[in-house]
């Protein structure tokens, strides 16, 4: 299968998505249009004194000074209002971007482990980050442009039509250029924005790639042709964006040209007006003015438009997992409960990994399940502690379905020790665990290195690198405290030291007692000690009894048995 599993919202949801949020917020949001309005306005205001100037001047009577000071008035006053409509803009992008990267963040915490697996690292992470990025950076920088921008155009639009309708049909004069311009720019850009997207990553993975296995660079003195990839990946990178420059430095000279001919035809039009006495100087004064005033924020729109096209298009992405439902939380059970497997399969999408399981788990029965490796143990306890769903069949409990998750604790193979205290990691099993609860979950488990330490010992990334012997530990420490009915245990395969991990073995022994139990043993003693024993081949179940029988038996199990005692 190809594609994302994560879904990609449509325009339009995502458009309702930001104004309900919008709405939450109503005198922000006024407060936020108001200023930008009055912004854009206000810019309006220095092109109308300078024509009343210009006519003062023609006239030859009063006193300059009062102009002086207006136009002085008219430039702070449209300073401060796009500077605080820059910023309330800026604010309430932010505001309604924070909520909606909280939800994304919370449902991509919530989504089911089969679906995390395969988008880990890939999708999810992109969305969190990098689309959350590029909505952000348009939010504070695109956005508060294209919004005066777009009014300003609008508004001077409106100024211009109001002042003398002939000047600005004459100003009309400019259109047909603008868009050969832009019809000779458009179809130009997009393809090498494109490629100049395309090639920065091939840059920043080259990179990436050659510091990532600095260790082999240096191992073969390999760093004077990781260097000139690098170069040569620059290099394009460079010339791209040279070439892209070249691009809208001409495309500039042709909307100059637009805006030239506009200027000459309104001022044209404008001396014959003045001739015959319809207008005054400085209204045409103020009409080239404010026709001048258009083009700054119509090339403004055209840049901020790939910004804003590539941030819409995170935009649906983050709205589109934003929009996940919320799975409830499964209430804790308790009890010895029966759990039942009943033909059981599993694929990752192609060849079945488990066919047909049928396993019962009696009240408080501890299972061994053994195998070579590859053979499905790990799917299968996956599926017993409602991490993966079966792709067929049905898991049981005391004969009913039921929310795997209330009823088993898992712990894996690998264990995630996560940055925090030591009482921290432990406490995630149980958020509301006292210390001392936390502190016998871990004398329970044996971890007296962990007592030693002390609990408010910072552990994971940034702290105390914890050993693999020492994580599992913990694991069982935080099965102890969330103390499910059942239990389901992937021993680690690589355990270094014997004494370490009989250490463990007993920890795992501690920590599962009382309840219905399934481990994963790749140490046969552990098998030995099992009340029952189910060997798994090829995804499916091949032999079970107890460890005698099997041994008796001399089958699959024997042979297991025979090489692992034979190892000492
Ligand atoms: P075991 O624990 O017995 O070694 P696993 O259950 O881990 O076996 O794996 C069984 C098979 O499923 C293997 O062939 C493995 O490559 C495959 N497999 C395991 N996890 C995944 C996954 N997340 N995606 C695809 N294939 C997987
Ligand atoms: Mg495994």
């Amino acid at each position: 299968m190809t594609g994302s599993l994560l879904p990609v919202a449509t325009p339009r949801r995502a458009g309702r998505v930001v104004w309900t949020q919008l709405r939450a917020r109503p005198l922000a949001t006024a407060a936020t249009a108001l200023s930008a309005v009055a912004a854009a306005a206000a810019g309006l205001l220095a092109p109308a004194v300078l024509g009343r100037l210009v006519d003062a001047v023609d006239r030859g009577t009063g006193s300059v000074w009062p102009y002086a000071w207006a136009l002085l008035g008219a430039a702070v006053l449209a300073a401060v209002l796009t500077g605080v409509s820059t910023v309330l803009v800026a604010r309430l992008g932010e505001t309604v971007l924070a909520r909606l990267r909280e939800a994304v963040v919370d449902r991509a915490l919530h989504l089911p482990s089969a679906t995390l697996d395969r988008v880990r690292g890939g999708d999810l992470l992109s969305r969190v980050t990098d689309d959350v990025a590029k909505v952000a950076e348009a939010v504070t920088s695109a956005l508060p442009q294209v919004a005066a921008a777009g009014l300003t155009v609008l508004l001077t639009l409106v100024g211009l039509g109001a002042l003398d309708w002939r000047l600005a049909l004459a100003g009309a004069l400019a259109l047909p250029l603008y868009v050969l311009a832009l019809r000779w720019y458009l179809p130009r850009s997009a393809p090498r924005y494109a490629a100049e997207r395309v090639a920065m990553g091939e840059r920043s993975q080259a990179l990436v790639s050659s510091l990532q296995g600095v260790d082999t660079v240096h191992a073969y003195a390999d760093e004077a042709r990781h260097r000139a990839v690098v170069d040569e990946r620059s290099g394009q990178a460079l010339r791209i964006t040279l070439g892209v420059f070249r691009l809208f430095t001409d495309f500039g000279w042709r909307m100059n040209r637009a805006e030239y001919v506009g200027l000459a035809a309104v001022l044209a039009v404008g001396f014959w007006l003045v001739r015959d006495g319809d207008t005054t100087v400085g209204a045409v004064t103020t009409a080239a003015l404010l026709f001048h005033r258009l083009f700054g924020p119509l090339g403004l729109l055209l840049v901020t438009f790939d910004d804003v096209q590539s941030a819409g298009a995170s935009l649906v992405r983050m709205v589109g997992v934003a929009d996940l439902p919320v799975p409830p939380s499964p209430a804790p059970a308790s009890g010895r409960p029966a759990v039942e497997l009943r033909g059981v399969g599993h694929s990752y999408g192609g060849a079945p990994v488990l066919a047909d399981v049928d396993l019962v788990l009696a009240p408080g029965e501890r299972v061994a399940l053994v195998g070579a490796s590859g053979a499905g143990k790990t799917t299968l306890a996956g599926v017993l502690a409602g991490a993966l769903r079966p792709t067929a069949g049905e898991v049981l409990v005391d004969g009913a379905p039921a929310d795997l998750r209330a009823h088993v604790g898992l712990v894996s193979q690998e264990v995630h020790v996560f940055a925090g205290t030591l009482a921290d990691d432990v406490r995630l099993a149980r958020p509301g665990a006292t210390d001392a609860e936390v502190a016998a979950a871990l004398r329970t488990v044996g971890a007296d290195w962990a007592l030693g330490l002390g609990l408010g010992t910072l552990v994971g990334d940034g702290g105390r690198t914890l050993t693999a012997p020492q994580a599992q530990q913990l694991a069982l420490a935080r099965l102890v405290l969330a103390d499910p009915p059942v239990a389901v245990l992937d021993e680690a395969t690589a355990e270094a030291g014997s004494a370490g991990a009989r250490d463990l073995e007993e920890a795992a022994t501690a920590a599962t007692a009382g309840r219905t139990t399934l481990v994963v043993a790749h140490r046969l003693t552990q098998a030995a000690r099992a009340d029952r024993v189910v060997v798994l081949a090829a995804g499916r179940v091949v032999e079970q009894g107890t460890h005698a029988e099997l041994v008796a038996a001399g089958g699959r199990y024997a042979d297991l048995w025979s090489a692992w005692t034979a190892r000492g």
